[in-house]
């Protein structure tokens, strides 16, 4: 049988949670340390998504994002993208924008979700439900939003980006 891999890029300002996302859904784990880099160019988890299995190969930067210097072997063949923000750093929602360009520039128009990632800290959640909705449809991507600390959300994301792909 035919078995599809995807490969599926992570962006967003520095300590949005992406590191911890890609952990979290391949492996199961989290950890509050500040991890800049999980050591290796991806993790990968395979589900079933509308009865096909699908490989997901999830892509980490090593922190190279805090300094514009992501590589083009980073974006190289991607077929999905999340934009992670979090809900309590204004300035990672400001910037998802630019994030969606530089992706749309090197790979074209992929299948992309925009996730506000932090949920559990609704008490320090700087972003309006509101404008968090109109950028979602400025920029055309579906808004899902996360706990990766609490294990919420974060399959919903994955299993979104791959039922898009299928259909493309
Ligand atoms: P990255 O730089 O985008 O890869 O972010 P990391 O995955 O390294 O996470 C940055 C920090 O945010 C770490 O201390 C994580 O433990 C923490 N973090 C990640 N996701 C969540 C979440 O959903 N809730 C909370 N409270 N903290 C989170
Ligand atoms: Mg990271």
């Amino acid at each position: 049988e035919l078995e599809i891999s995807l490969k599926v890029v992570i962006v967003g300002n520095g300590a949005v949670g992406k590191s911890s996302m890609i952990q979290r859904f391949c492996k199961g784990t989290y950890t509050r340390d500040y991890k800049k880099t999980i050591g290796v160019d991806f993790l990968e988890r395979q589900i079933e998504v509308d009865a096909e299995d699908v490989r997901l190969m999830l892509w980490d930067t090593a922190g190279q994002e805090e300094f514009d210097a992501i590589t083009a072997a980073y974006y190289r063949g991607a077929h999905a993208c999340v934009l992670a923000y979090s809900a309590t750093d204004r300035q990672s929602f400001d910037a998802i924008p630019s994030w969606k360009l530089k992706v749309e520039n090197e790979c074209g128009e992929i299948p992309t979700v925009l996730v506000q990632n932090k949920m559990d800290l609704v008490d320090q959640c700087v972003i309006d439900p509101e404008e968090a909705e109109r950028l979602s449809r400025a920029l055309g991507c579906k808004l899902l939003r996360t706990s990766v600390k609490e294990d919420v959300g974060v399959v919903g994301v994955f299993r979104h980006l791959a039922s898009r792909c299928l259909h493309e």
